[in-house]
């Protein structure tokens, strides 16, 4: 498991999800989970995970679609949570296999599939 790491991008993630009331309005519109049925990959579940510092591969599960947003009462900004949760790690150099991948083959074939031949 990978943490967040830098003061400010845990300030700022704490801030933004501070207000979640945890009340889970938001997972009935979150396609994600509607297709996983797992609460770690909802939008209640995500706010969890950062909560706890704990950052994996499940935080790309998320497509920052913002539907989960529009069902919010207390407007917790969660894609914008995640989008700094995912930028801390790049910082840190803590990039998931997958998206390692994707800026490897960018870097040498100018594209993110790779070799085409
Ligand atoms: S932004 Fe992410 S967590 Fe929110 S509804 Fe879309 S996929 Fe789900
Ligand atoms: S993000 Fe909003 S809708 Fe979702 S659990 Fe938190 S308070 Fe409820």
């Amino acid at each position: 498991m990978n943490s967040i790491e830098g003061e400010n991008a845990k300030e700022e993630i704490e801030e933004i999800l501070s207000k979640c009331i945890y009340c889970g309005l938001c997972n009935s519109n979150c396609g994600v989970f509607r297709i996983l049925k797992e609460e770690k990959v909802s939008p209640r579940g995500q706010i969890l995970i950062l909560q706890d510092e704990i950052i994996d591969k499940i935080i790309y599960a998320c497509n920052l679609c913002l539907a989960c947003e529009e069902k919010c009462p207390v407007n917790v900004k969660v894609c914008d949570a995640i989008k700094k949760a995912r930028f801390a790690m790049v910082e840190s150099g803590k990039v998931s296999k997958g998206n390692k991948e994707i800026l490897d083959n960018v870097r040498k074939f100018g594209n993110v599939h790779g070799k085409i031949s």
